[in-house]
């Protein structure tokens, strides 16, 4: 496994992706999501010249930050309990899974900091009863009622497209995705600039920039899936 060669791969191919929907490059953070990995391989892909990092259960988040010395941004992506959430808040850059207004209620209680905690509310685009996420219709009221949490900046939507073989088929939920973030956008809300798109993981990131996503979160593709070395 040579994390660097993944790297450069992955950036030439959102490159391209971007130039094909008249994009630059700088729109779109990479992130490496290391959840199934070792520190070790954090590292590597820091060498290779990642800064954004995503873990989706807290043990794994709290066991990262503590081996990892370099400062790089985290951010939280999996299902994220109400019983967690203190210990989350304080160690990631953003929180990608807000679905709910119980957990906007802990993470409003529990943020210490000045500036707001940066959340993006995700998002059930394509219906399906496993995945977590607000649905399409519900997302504008749910948006605006996270005025009253003063600790909770909205910077985006998140969404965790179907798994298909052919990633052709999701295209159509990313565009879905970027309709519905537009539309937050317009209601220029103070507390949800709402300007990212935090979609894409390596089966189906090239179509997911190509329709806008401002985040892609790659795991497999950068430091594969295996605890080993
Ligand atoms: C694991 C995970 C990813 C990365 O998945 P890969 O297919 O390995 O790229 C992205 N987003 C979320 C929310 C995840 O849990």
């Amino acid at each position: 496994m040579n994390i660097k060669e993944n790297v450069d791969e992955i950036i030439e191919k959102v490159a391209a992706a971007c130039e094909r929907s008249e994009r630059e490059l700088d729109e779109v953070t990479i992130m490496t999501v290391t959840k199934y990995v070792s520190p070790e391989r954090v590292d590597k892909a820091i060498e290779a010249g990642v800064e954004h990092f995503g873990e989706s259960r807290s043990e794994g988040l709290l066991a990262k930050r503590e081996a990892i010395q370099t400062p790089v941004y985290w951010h939280f992506i999996g299902r994220l309990q109400s019983r967690k959430v203190k210990e989350v808040v304080h160690n990631c850059d953003v929180i990608h899974s807000l679905d709910r207004l119980s957990l906007a209620k802990e993470i409003n209680k529990r943020y210490q900091r000045e500036k707001p905690m940066s959340c993006m509310v995700q998002v059930n685009v394509s219906g399906e009863e496993t995945k977590a996420g607000v649905s399409p219709e519900e997302l504008e009221e749910f948006v605006r009622s996270l005025q009253s949490y003063e600790h909770i900046q909205v910077s985006g939507l998140m969404t965790m497209a179907p798994h298909v073989d052919d990633p052709e088929e999701v295209r159509p939920y990313f565009k879905k995705m970027r309709a519905l973030r537009d539309k937050i956008q317009t209601l220029n809300l103070s507390h949800a600039p709402c300007h990212h798109l935090s979609m894409g993981m390596s089966n189906d990131y090239v179509q997911a920039v190509e329709e806008g996503a401002t985040i892609i979160r790659l795991g497999t593709s950068i430091v594969g899936s295996e605890m080993v070395d």
